[in-house]
């Protein structure tokens, strides 16, 4: 029979650390911690896969999964010497979800399950504390009645609100075991009233009703967004851990932390953490209280720490985060209490970090001999670096500090101001630039700081929601920013000098010193140097793709070679026709109604063109450049308006009529499968000439004045049939070989075809006998496979990929059955004629670190993608080649 339980307690353990899958991270880091001798507080794993049948079952759980929470409870009792209901020594449990992957405050959790108006009795008997025990009897209630029953929160804080005022006081702490054993009677009136039915008392209802709950917050709604922003799959489910309590708020010689082994959010090498004495774990991350650090180091605040309050707690804390860094090997984010100067372990997990804290952790690691090069490569997520390559605040520039919070995740951020979530989102889909302001984040408010820039808080510590979840996610954050008193109703907030700030305002947010400035600041280009460039160093060591970028200019040449490309994969030549002059003559040559005429505007292009080229190649020495000849039809160039028709009618000396006929005889209802690509140069073959003409032209000169090895590679777009591929290259030889003895130089070059249609990767092995090299332009042939518009998919493409009819966005990720499966038969085919040849992509794809391992693992020789991405790409491309190294054993 399935075992769907499994015990910890007592320095022994049924799972272990290596059982994500099943008990999930939390599940499994409490078996190991337990078997390694930790202070653990006891307790049973119920397993994901329990989750995962309850939905195929219509929320049913397995048959035999009561009689094994019998066995387990039973044996919790014994281990505990406590019992569940008791009267006299009654068990209180928590009950808390843990996934594979870490979903932080993102699911329902119970805790002080087991109290009752009988237990509660019990509990004072023990504690001696009525004050305690009715307070965590109260929490009970508000609790499950929000958690597991749905009740609206409000309902009961509003009664625990008036009792404060009928007494006069402001904090909860002020209430005495009377008002709070009031308040349970309270509590349970408006509980019945609300609901219809008396507030359970038998414990074990009570457990199952949380256990369902804590399952069924798997599906809630913000569970689903943040693993749709994660890519967590939904069929992994969490597990449910039960536990025996222990209590941080039993008086002052209790607390409750949360702590890291290094800094999660510069990586520095010091212990780093927050607790709150006489607390509920909850509390610290809630970010209601303002916590105090565990100790004096990296610039603490005053408060007093817990080395200087608990000193003997303090070092027993140390020497357990030592062990769990050595046992884990990474940076450990944990969880503990203090119950009564006992400490006890509640969680370990690989820290959360910034990007910047990624690299100096996985840096530092291999020079302490913990960790290998190729382990630290893989430490690092591609998608998380993109944070260190976007600029960051000019220090040189003027600004002016407004307010100062805590540094929680850093980059720069500058928007206008809003005051929730829903505002973030609706600005967003506008595509204006916000900073969400609230006095906190709850998981709620999960998709408004997806849409934001950046997010300040008034309230909160380090480890607070806001702090966690921003930090994942890459984006800008100041927390506990208590310089500002924030005024929902008003839509504004208040500085410490009574200035006013309000909806749409704009400010900016400096994540990595605090600091909130009045207006938008200018910003410099990030640091790729030292334990970044480190860490690159042994990227390219094991990485096998070639990274290459798409770049038109000189300027994103010059950005994509620093940021390490292996040259460019596609120049869009039809960018370069768009300023001023150009433009002009390229109209004219639209325009023209005979070859003379145009050949006559392309004469005029040509110098333009190839001073272009000439840049680029300079920028790029002796690295391969791959030029695409144009591609979009003719009518992108030329005027929409009347107003701009009648002036190129002008320019031109031409009719206005005429000017409007030759637009409309361009216009093409479906433009995107019409005249473009290397349909252009088969009925415009001067088009190509020139620019063919002008690529060697460049190449030749540099090579004859420079010393230069240019070897351009000449890309010949949108190509579907043999005829074409043939007819083209053997036009471009021609051009090539005029050039080269006209000018006496004599270079190497290529030509080659832009693969965008399944047809031709169908007919890749005939494409290749004139084809030199292949470059995918999966952004079309996504387009072409699925017969799904790029410019028109966008209103309802969103529905497909909510309701899973799509994995993904495939303009995003490749489509690896479809569309990747396109790209495989290419390959196969165009390497069967040309065993060498080169191939590469030039689509978005090859920017995104999953598709960028598919095409690592399918053998493409490169990929390119867009300057700012071309780390991020040699990462993924790493972390594919180690990856399949792995699998190989
Ligand atoms: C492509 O189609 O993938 C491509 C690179 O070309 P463009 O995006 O310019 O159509
Ligand atoms: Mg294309």
């Amino acid at each position: 029979m399935a075992k769907f339980i499994y015990f910890f307690g007592e320095g022994k353990a049924e799972g272990n650390g290596n059982m994500r899958e099943l008990l999930g991270g939390k599940g499994a880091n409490l078996a190991e911690m337990t078997a390694i001798g930790l202070p653990v507080p006891p307790g049973f794993t119920i397993t994901t896969e329990v989750c995962t049948e309850f939905y195929k079952n219509n929320r049913n759980y397995p048959a035999s999964l009561k009689a094994e929470l019998q066995e387990n409870l039973a044996h919790l009792e014994k281990v505990t010497g406590k019992k569940f209901g008791d009267e006299k020594n009654p068990l209180l449990v928590s009950v808390r979800s843990g996934a594979r992957a870490s979903m932080p405050g993102m699911m329902d959790t119970v805790l002080n399950l087991g109290l009752n108006d009988k237990t509660v009795k019990g509990l004072i008997e023990k504690t001696g504390d009525p004050r305690f025990a009715y307070d965590a009897y109260r929490r009970f209630i508000q609790m499950y009645a929000d958690v597991v029953m749905g009740m609206d929160r409000d309902l009961l804080e509003n009664i625990l609100e008036e009792c404060k005022q009928a007494k006069g006081v402001q904090a909860d702490t002020e209430l005495d075991a009377e008002d709070l054993k009031k308040l349970v009677v309270l509590f349970k009136e408006k509980y019945k009233e609300t609901l219809g039915q008396e507030f359970p008392s038998d414990p074990v209802e009570l457990l199952w009703g949380a256990i369902g709950a804590v399952f069924g917050s798997w599906m809630n709604h913000r569970a689903i967004v943040y693993r749709k922003l994660n890519n967590i799959p939904a069929d992994w489910g969490t597990a449910v851990n039960v536990q025996a309590m222990v209590f941080g708020n039993m008086g002052d010689d209790c607390a409750t932390g949360v702590a890291f082994t290094r800094n999660p959010a510069t990586g520095e090498k010091y212990f780093y953490g927050e607790f709150l004495i006489n607390a509920q774990g909850e509390d610290v991350v809630a970010g209601i209280r303002t916590p105090q650090p565990i100790n004096k180091e990296g610039g603490a605040s005053d408060l007093p720490s817990l080395q200087e309050v608990m000193p003997e707690s303090y070092d027993q804390l140390v020497k357990i985060k030592d062990l769990l860094e050595k046992h884990y090997r990474d940076m450990q984010d944990i969880e503990f209490t203090i119950e009564k100067k006992k400490l006890f372990m509640l969680q370990t997990r690989n820290g959360k970090r910034t990007a910047r804290a990624a690299i100096k952790v996985a840096v530092d690691m291999v020079k302490e001999g913990l960790i290998s090069e190729k382990e630290a490569v893989l430490r690092v997520s591609p998608s998380q670096l993109g944070q260190l390559l976007h600029p960051s605040l000019d220090p040189k520039a003027p600004k002016e500090v407004i307010a100062k919070g805590l540094p929680a995740s850093p980059g720069a951020a500058s928007g206008a101001i809003v005051f929730s979530a829903e505002d973030a989102e609706a600005a967003a889909a506008e595509k204006r630039k916000v900073v969400l302001v609230r006095l906190e984040t709850s998981p709620e408010d999960i998709h408004g700081m997806d849409a934001a820039q950046g997010i300040l808080t008034a309230r909160g510590g380090m480890t607070s929601h806001a702090a966690v979840v921003t930090r994942g996610m890459g984006k800008c954050c100041v927390v506990g920013c208590s310089d500002i008193k924030v005024d929902y109703q008003k839509k504004q907030f208040s500085n410490r000098q009574g200035e006013i700030f309000k909806e749409g305002d704009i400010i900016t947010l400096n994540g990595s010193t605090g600091e909130v400035m009045r207006g938008a600041v200018p910003t410099i280009q990030p640091d790729i140097t030292g334990d970044f460039a480190t860490l690159m160093a042994w990227v390219d060591k094991y990485k096998k793709l070639g990274v290459r970028a798409n770049a038109d200019t000189p300027k994103d040449a010059r950005v994509a070679r620093n940021f390490g490309a292996d040259g460019i994969g596609l120049v869009r030549t039809e960018h370069m026709f768009f300023q001023g002059e150009r433009i002009r003559a390229m109209r004219e040559m639209i325009m023209a109604e005979d070859i003379e005429g145009r050949q006559k505007a392309l004469a005029k292009i040509l110098p333009m063109q190839r001073q272009d080229y000439y840049d680029i190649f300079v920028e790029m020495k002796d690295l391969p450049v791959m030029i695409r000849l144009l591609d979009p039809p003719l009518n992108e160039f030329l005027p929409q308006e009347d107003r701009e028709m009648a002036e190129l009618a002008e320019i031109m000396g031409m009719p206005l009529p005429k000017v409007k006929a030759i637009a409309e005889h361009l216009h093409e209802n479906n433009p995107m499968l019409g005249h473009r690509g290397c349909r252009l140069g088969m009925t415009f073959p001067e088009i190509y000439d020139m620019q063919v003409q002008a690529i060697i032209e460049a190449a030749c000169e540099l090579t004859r004045d420079k010393g230069f090895t240019v070897v351009p590679e000449i890309m010949m777009p949108l190509v579907a049939t043999y005829n074409e591929m043939h007819l083209l290259k053997e036009r471009a030889d021609k051009v090539a070989a005029e050039v080269m003895e006209r000018l006496g130089v004599k270079i190497k070059y290529m030509v080659g075809a832009c693969v965008e249609l399944p047809r031709t990767c169908l007919i890749a092995d005939r494409i290749a006998e004139d084809a030199e090299f292949f470059s995918f332009g999966t952004n079309d042939l996504t387009q072409t496979t699925y017969g799904l518009s790029r410019d028109d998919s966008g209103d309802f493409l969103p529905f497909y990929v909510e309701h899973n009819l799509y994995e993904h966005n495939p303009f995003i990720s490749i489509d690896q059955t479809g569309v990747g499966e396109m790209v495989k038969i290419g390959c196969e085919r165009g390497r069967k004629t040309r065993p060498n040849l080169k191939i590469g992509i030039c689509g978005e794809h090859g920017g995104e670190p999953e598709s960028i391992k598919f095409f690592h693992r399918i053998g493409l020789n490169y990929v390119s993608c867009s300057p700012f991405r071309v780390p991020v790409a040699r990462l993924a491309a790493a972390h594919g080649a180690l990856e399949e190294e792995m699998k190989k054993g």
